[in-house]
């Protein structure tokens, strides 16, 4: 599917990228939201919020469904799926999202709580042999095999992908119920424990203390932290580092809402993602072509 250039891509739909959406669209801007299907997972979970100005006594849901609606009354496109990776090119930025390349001329990253990483040393692994996204490092492992932990059914087109082209596939899943794998791929029943290499990755450790050899490890189908979707973004104590205009370290990127840091609140998340959506709507127009 072909889209146009956007203004603004936001990556989550929770109130902090739909106040940023809300915002940008009444300047008129061309906006698009990349976020799950439930759009706040955390505030679907709230039985009750009690501190929102003006809306005592709601729950969770109630409010994600007010925003929501608030949302569709202002024709706000949502794409339910997520972004995998973000490059720029000549002051565009395109955007992967499942199959498709989205190119818009800001970003406000709205993804929530930072990225929990599922093995230790994760860090020191990326790009020696680990990797979160399989449609792009895929093709380096070609003919090899590779362990795929899929934290949720997402993750299985990606492992179905990497069977086309990998001598052999293993997949771990990190959920109850496996919905449509390759008969190609082997299934390994346990739970991760670590990563077995010294300065690239060997293998993968199974808490029973086996190891299973490997070349290439992916974690996919989970939360991806916003560093490892756009290179360079700086981080500071596990949140993206921004000002008081969120503005990030790189330009015409904004961040708004629960990844800059507590407290972790709706009406926090809902300020920064305003200010979040003018500032980058004023970058939009600043640099259009
Ligand atoms: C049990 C519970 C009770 C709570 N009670 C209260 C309360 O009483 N009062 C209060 O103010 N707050 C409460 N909170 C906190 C509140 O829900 C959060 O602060 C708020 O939801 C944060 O909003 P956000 O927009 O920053 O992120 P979220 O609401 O977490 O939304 C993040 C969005 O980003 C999307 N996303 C993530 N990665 C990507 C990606 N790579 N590409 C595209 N999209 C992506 C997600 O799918 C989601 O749509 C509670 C939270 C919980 C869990």
């Amino acid at each position: 599917m072909e889209h146009d250039l956007y203004d603004l891509a936001i990556l989550g739909c929770g109130p902090a990228g739909l106040s940023a959406a809300i915002n940008a669209t009444i300047r008129n801007k061309k906006v698009v939201v990349i976020g799950s299907e439930v759009c706040s997972p955390p505030m679907h979970k709230a039985q009750k919020i009690d501190n929102y100005l003006g809306l005592p006594d709601i729950s969770g849901s109630e409010l994600l469904d007010k925003f929501m609606q608030h949302a569709g009354q202002r024709g706000i496109e949502i794409i339910n799926n997520k972004a995998t990776s973000i490059n720029e090119w000549e002051g565009l930025f395109n955007i992967l999202v499942g199959e498709e390349i989205i190119a818009s001329r800001t970003i406000v990253i709205a993804t929530g709580v930072p990225y929990r990483p599922t093995l230790p040393r994760e860090e020191h692994f990326l790009g020696k042999g680990l990797g979160y996204c399989a449609t792009c490092d895929g093709p380096i492992y070609k003919g090899k095999d590779v362990i795929i932990i899929g934290h949720s059914t997402e993750a299985e087109g990606e492992a179905n992908f990497m069977a086309e082209i990998c001598k052999q596939v293993y997949y771990l899943p990190l959920y109850k119920a496996i919905e449509n794998l390759d008969p190609s791929i082997i299934i390994l029943n346990g739970k991760p424990a670590g990563i077995v290499g010294e300065e690239f990755v060997l293998g993968l450790q199974l808490k029973d203390g086996s190891t299973i050899d490997t070349e290439g490890l992916f974690i996919l189908g989970g939360e991806t932290a916003p560093d490892r979707l756009i290179p360079g973004l700086e981080i500071k104590n596990n949140h993206i580092a921004v000002n008081r205009q969120q503005e990030t370290n790189l330009p015409g990127i904004y961040a708004a809402g629960d990844c800059t840091g507590g407290p972790y609140q709706v009406a926090k998340s809902v300020g920064e993602g305003q200010v979040a959506g003018l500032n980058a709507s004023k970058y939009a127009s600043r640099h259009r072509g």
